[in-house]
């Protein structure tokens, strides 16, 4: 409870000094230099290494189920991380994870701090300019969530209202982009849990989030539901700065072919997703 009250106050806190989705703040970079403090040792390890043994930095988000969250245990699980592990297995190479949260994984990765991205990231046209993507490896799109009863059903009914959503992340462009036509105001929070407690304590209407992803924190017994369909496809790749470690991205690519084709995969989603 004071873990969830200490983030909506940090969260509402980066609100007040956010004004767009893209928006980088000190407290970004501040939280990315402590992600980096944390693993300094391992990153000290890594450089002593020769270049064929190199140890790639990759970044990912702290609360985006099924694709990255903290489990009962305390473990970060997830899609993501299930597949990244099965692809450096599958080709060799070391990786050290860094939970850096979305904004603060692309930020670190635009500062060269970080090698690679697996945060769920949507491969877009914009994006494309600035990051070499893997192949699509999960597709997804944008959902508009509101507490379990609401009488909130469509995007007009948001008017006059505040809505929340995550700093940098599809689902807060896609609520820029309407945010003229319907009215409302957009509170921007840098995780997820802070967003979706800003919606259950009656602050903000509704938020903007990955549709599967809002799916899966309802399935989880989240008092929240999903009254219109999925908006803007897309789909989520793995990234890394345009340019750099194109190695990375060539046995992502070959990785992600094999555990496909051995079944590895499929066994992956089934953990997270029942069908
Ligand atoms: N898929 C969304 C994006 O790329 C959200 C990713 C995330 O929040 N981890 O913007």
């Amino acid at each position: 409870m004071k873990k969830h009250f200490l983030s909506l106050t940090m969260a509402l806190f980066t609100a007040a000094a956010l004004t767009a989705c893209s928006g980088s703040t000190g407290k970004q970079a501040e939280q990315t230099s402590k992600a980096g403090a944390e693993t300094s040792r391992a990153e000290a390890a890594a450089e002593t290494k020769t270049e064929a043994s190199k140890v790639y930095k990759i970044a990912t988000d702290t609360t985006f189920a099924p694709f990255e969250f903290e489990n009962d245990k305390g473990e970060m699980v997830g899609i993501d991380l299930d597949i990244l592990k099965a692809i450096a297995a599958d080709q060799g190479f070391e990786y050290e994870l860094v939970i850096a949260g979305f904004s603060a994984a692309v930020t670190g990765l635009e500062a060269g701090e970080y090698d690679g991205v697996i945060a769920g990231m949507s491969i877009t046209e914009e994006r494309e300019a600035k990051y070499d993507f893997s192949v699509p490896y999960y597709n997804s799109g944008v959902g508009m969530a509101v507490v379990a009863d609401s009488d909130i059903t469509s995007y007009a009914d948001l008017n006059g209202k505040t809505v929340a959503a995550k700093i940098g992340t599809e689902g807060c462009s896609f609520a820029e982009s309407i945010a003229g036509e319907y009215g409302f105001t957009i509170n921007q929070f840098e995780d997820s849990s802070s967003m979706y407690q800003d919606v259950l304590a009656g602050v903000s209407a509704a938020c903007f989030e990955d549709y599967p992803v809002l799916g899966y924190e309802i399935s989880r017994g989240t008092a929240l539901k999903l009254p219109l369909d999925m908006e803007r496809g897309s789909s989520y790749g793995f990234a890394v700065l345009k340019g750099q470690n194109a190695e990375l991205v060539k046995m992502f690519d070959t990785g992600l072919t094999n555990i496909k084709e051995n079944g590895t995969y499929d066994e992956i989603l089934n953990t997270y997703i029942a069908k």
